[in-house]
Parts: C-alpha cells; sequence; structure tokens
C-alpha cells in the first residue's frame, strides 16, 4: 500500500462487533477475563487498550517499524526511550533540540547519572570525537527545533552502528510523510503526536516506533513500568488526525515554501531557515533523505520583536505547531525558555529569532498578515 492509502487504513478495520468504520474509543479502565487464568487480548488500559493499539499499528506502519507504543504527551515518549539508558551511560545529542528534551536531558536524568554532550550533528569528525567509552545512544532531530539543522542520517547511523550505539530521531517535524529514519538504518523513532500526526492542536500526545523485538519489549515494559501510556480518547483524535496527514502535509509545505521565499526578501528580515530554501547548509542533504520540507519556517528580523508580533492577526502567538491554524512564538521567551541562556547562544537561539509554524489558511492571507507584522508600530 502506498502512503496515502496507509494514512487511511493502517492499523484499523471496521469493529467486528457493529461494523463501525471509524475504530471505537474504548473508555474504559479494564477488561473482564473469560476464565480464571484467561484474560482476554487486553486485560488493563496502562498495560494495552484496543483504540491505543490502533493509533500505535498505524505509527509504527506508517514509519515501517515493527511496533508503535502511543504516549500522554511528546515528553513522555522521550522520557520513555531515555530511560533504555542507565547510570553511567552517556547520550551524544544535537544542541539546538526541543526545549523540553533538553531540560529533561541536562536537568533531569543527570540527577541520575546520565550523561549527556550536546554539539552539532553535521560532521563525521565531530561526532567521533564526542564518542566516549560508555556512549550509548545518539539523539537526533532533523529538522532541528526551531533552527531546521538537518542531519544526515546515513552518516549517523553509520557511526551508530561501527560504535555499537543505540540511534533515535524525534520525528515530530517531518513526520513519516516526509522522511522515514528507518529508511536511513535508524532504531528508534520518537513524535510528539501532538503536533502533525494529531494536526488539530486539541491532543498532546507522543509516540515511539521501534526496529526490533527487544526494542519493542523494553518500550512496552518501560511505558507499563512508568505509566506513559497515551488515553483512549486521546489515541482515537490522533488516529483520525492522521487520515488526513498526506493532505495536510502537502499544503503545509506549499505554504512554508512561499513563506520562506517571501521573507528571504524582505529588507526587515536577517535570515530565513527553511531547508526547502537552496541558501540553507542542509538544503542537499534534505532534499535526499526527505521528500518535502515541512511547515515551520524560522527567521531573524533586524526590526523590534514586540512590535512585529502585536501587528499579526491570523498567527496565534502561541507554542507548538503542526496544527491547521498558523502559530508564531518567539523561541528564547517561550518554546526554549527552559533553555540555559548559555546553552541557547551556542546553539544560536538568539532574541531575534522568530518561528513561524506555516497552518492550512490561504497563504496570501498569511503573507498579506506578516506583512501588517512588518509594519505595526507601537
Ligand atoms: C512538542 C515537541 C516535543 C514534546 O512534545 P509534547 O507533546 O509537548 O510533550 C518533543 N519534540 C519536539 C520536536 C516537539 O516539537
Amino acid at each position: 500500500m502506498k502512503f496515502d492509502t496507509k494514512s487511511v487504513h493502517e492499523g484499523r478495520k471496521p469493529d467486528p462487533t457493529t461494523g463501525a468504520i471509524s475504530t471505537p474509543i474504548f473508555q474504559t479502565s479494564t477488561f473482564v477475563f473469560d476464565d480464571y487464568g484467561k484474560p482476554k487480548e487486553h486485560d488493563y488500559t496502562r498495560t494495552s487498550n484496543p483504540t491505543r493499539s490502533a493509533l500505535e499499528n498505524a505509527i509504527a506502519g506508517l514509519e515501517g517499524g515493527n511496533k508503535g507504543f502511543a504516549f500522554s504527551s511528546g515528553m513522555g515518549a522521550v522520557n520513555t526511550v531515555i530511560h533504555l539508558l542507565k547510570s553511567g551511560d552517556h547520550v551524544i545529542s544535537c544542541d539546538d533540540l526541543y526545549g523540553g528534551s533538553h531540560r529533561l536531558f541536562s536537568d533531569i536524568m543527570t540527577k541520575f547519572g546520565v550523561e549527556f554532550t550536546f554539539t552539532r550533528l553535521d560532521d563525521e569528525e565531530k561526532i567521533q570525537e564526542a564518542i566516549k567509552p560508555n556512549t550509548k545512544m545518539i539523539w537526533i532531530e532533523t529538522p532541528s527545533n526551531p533552527l531546521l539543522n538537518i542531519t544526515d542520517l546515513e552518516m549517523v547511523s553509520k557511526i551508530a552502528k561501527e560504535n555499537d550505539l543505540l540511534t533515535a530521531v524525534d520525528n515530530t517535524f517531518s513526520t513519516p510523510y516526509f522522511l522515514k529514519p528507518i529508511d536511513y538504518g535508524i532504531d528508534l523513532v520518537v513524535h510528539s503526536t501532538t503536533k502533525y500526526l494529531n494536526g488539530h492542536s486539541d491532543v498532546i500526545g507522543g509516540a515511539v516506533v521501534t526496529t526490533t523485538d527487544k526494542l519493542a519489549e523494553d518500550i512496552h515494559f518501560l511505558l507499563n513500568g512508568m505509566g506513559t501510556n497515551a488515553s483512549p480518547f486521546d489515541s482515537w483524535l490522533v488516529l483520525r488526525g492522521i487520515k488526513t496527514l498526506p493532505l495536510r502535509m502537502k499544503k503545509h509545505e506549499q505554504n512554508a515554501m512561499a513563506i520562506a521565499q517571501y521573507l528571504k526578501d524582505h529588507p526587515q528580515v536577517k535570515e530565513v531557515f527553511y531547508p526547502g530554501l537552496p541558501s540553507h547548509p542542509g538544503h542537499e542533504i534534505a532534499r535526499r533523505q526527505m521528500k518535502g520540507f515541512g511547515g515551520v519556517v524560522s527567521f531573524k528580523i533586524n526590526t523590534d520583536v514586540g512590535q512585529f508580533l502585536r501587528g499579526l492577526e491570523i498567527f496565534s502567538l502561541a507554542e507548538s505547531l503542526g496544527g491547521a491554524d498558523s502559530l508564531v512564538e518567539h523561541a528564547a521567551t517561550m518554546s526554549h525558555a527552559s533553555m540555559p541562556e548559555e546553552s541557547r547562544k551556542k546553539a544560536g537561539i538568539t532574541n531575534d529569532l522568530i518561528r513561524l509554524s506555516v497552518g492550512l489558511e490561504d497563504v496570501g492571507d498569511l503573507i498579506e498578515d506578516l506583512d501588517q507584522g512588518f509594519r505595526h508600530k507601537n
């Protein structure tokens, strides 16, 4: 089956008892046993639930992994994956990553003796140098958040395999519609389903896709043991969102590309970050490894940030991304406020940086809105 067909059908079948074409929401905590010692397929919703299983199978199918798991949030998914490690282990991570992941790694996991090195993963030698005897995992976001840096997954996965390291890709920005990390040898794919997979800004959720039986067993053990699972209703909403993923991603990308072009030539814009622009340093790699460049565009402005933001009407000032509604945010004080100033500076997340999540509205209206922002005074 092709991707568009899988988006509609993967993981789902009409309900055998009623024929309902929409997967039912099994809003139950527990399932009655057939007999002493004879549970049915599901016994307790933290462990597994039919609505969640449908979502998990759908995501696993779209990513091309062996098993999928759905979590209460993207951070629940990241947290569960990082718990594959133990005290004394070391992780190499890209340096501009989701602020919450950075906080989990450097402020929480370090308390339990897990070590992290944050670096730009754009150079083979730099990665080799960062590897220590206790290194166990490489954590990647491509395109990264908020600067849209591109990592060559084939290159990283080759180094990881030579050194017996696990690789995890946070694929929230690309979704499997544009990028399938497993095709390049990546071991684990992580999502905040809050963003594009659900796509309607009405759920907090996460997902992990594994590639081996051992990883699937370990992730499920942690999910069940730590209680990081998604609820049946949230699972259903994400499952519903995925049906239109290809249509939405196409439109997000078309709109984002037009906006990146508009910003590139604007006198009040210093620099535009969008992997679809040939001027982007990761453009060639992105073209090779992705089917499209996504819906997030970041840029630095040379006028007052507050004035610009106050002039916008369609772009709402809010964190998050990936929904139908266009959003704008100031990374340094919003999504990446939890990152220490020094780490932000090192990663290039400066105070003049603005991130757009380009939505599904008419692109002419969106550009007019940005124009109004640039002209706004006070
Ligand atoms: C939002 C986001 C997360 C965290 O997801 P939540 O659903 O907010 O917990 C992780 N990684 C990336 C890239 C994100 O954009």
